[in-house]
């Protein structure tokens, strides 16, 4: 069945309320639409979880930078509709620009430290978008539970950080990241590269798994492991790593050693388009 189409916040809150007043529980998967089986696995989940599953399509521009791919970010709301209904999705939520951020809009949410290393470095002001759609966006779906996907590994941080500081009553849940069958993580961007920087492009998911199997074997010095990783692209000249990060399990702080559960988070240029994936890894049980 295709499911209902909401324009405005008005029409949503007062479909979310009706919803709760009704015993509902509600959950909301945000996107910015273009929906692959990524997306998908939030909606899937959210339908395991929730009586109602609202699901957001919204092409942010304040987490966009300048000279960044907002104007020509893939649209295709028909589609997606489409796919959100053969998941079983109750509401498409599709406001305008205008609707979330109303003409004279300034208020900007800076959740600090979090926001500002690692993508926050290479994309600044990045996360203050994305800090500030995500409450409009639960402030226009007042959800019990909102998915997101781990592939954007520093966003959970930071969403969760935001729902901690301003005491947001909503619960996160966080599901694992769908791949393609050569593993490189689904992605509305891939569908700019080009079949060359395509193939190319799996040297991103090499280097976190060839991570992976050192720290396997014992490896647990990182400055051994992110030679290792990105030995990876030595063979792929059209994929330039920006950064491999070994970072603290659920926060954004890098290690220098393996002792615990730790994400190594990887972020690499191919012409214009960045690719952005992560792994979780646990040293071996001595
Ligand atoms: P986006 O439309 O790129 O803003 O993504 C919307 C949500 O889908 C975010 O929570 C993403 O982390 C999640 N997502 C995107 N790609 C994937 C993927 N390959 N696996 C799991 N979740 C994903």
């Amino acid at each position: 069945m295709s499911p209902t189409v909401v324009n405005t916040v008005g029409a949503m809150r007062q479909f979310v309320a009706e919803r709760r007043r009704a015993g509902a529980t509600v959950g909301l998967a945000p996107t910015m639409g273009a929906l692959h089986e990524g997306h998908l696995s939030l909606v899937d989940r959210a339908r395991s979880e929730c009586d109602t599953v609202v699901v957001s399509v919204f092409v942010n521009p304040t987490q966009f930078g300048p000279g960044e791919d907002y104007a020509r970010y893939p649209r295709d709301l028909a589609n997606d509709a489409r796919l959100l209904g053969e998941r079983g999705a109750d509401v498409v939520f599709a406001p305008d620009v205008d609707a979330m951020y109303p003409p004279g809009d300034e208020t900007r949410i800076d959740v600090g430290s979090v926001a500002n290393v690692w993508e926050g470095e290479q994309r600044p002001g990045h996360f203050a978008g994305v800090a500030t759609v995500v409450a409009k966006l639960l402030a226009a779906v007042p959800a019990d539970r909102a998915y997101f996907g781990r592939k954007d590994y520093q966003q959970t941080v930071v969403v969760r950080r935001l729902v901690r500081d301003l005491l947001l009553p909503v619960e996160i849940v966080v599901c694992p990241i769908v791949r393609d069958t050569d593993g490189l993580a689904l992605s509305s961007r891939n569908a700019y590269l080009s079949v060359e920087e395509r193939q190319q492009g799996i040297a991103v998911p090499r280097s976190l798994e060839s991570v992976e199997r050192l720290i396997a074997e014992g490896e647990a010095d990182v400055a051994t492991l992110r030679a290792a990783g990105l030995a990876a692209f030595a063979d792929t000249p059209s994929v330039e790593p920006e950064y491999l990060a070994f970072l603290t399990d659920g926060e954004v702080r890098p290690v220098e050693t393996i002792s615990g559960p730790t994400v190594v988070a990887v972020a690499a240029r191919v012409g214009s388009i960045r690719l952005i994936d992560n792994l979780r890894v646990t040293p071996p049980a001595r």
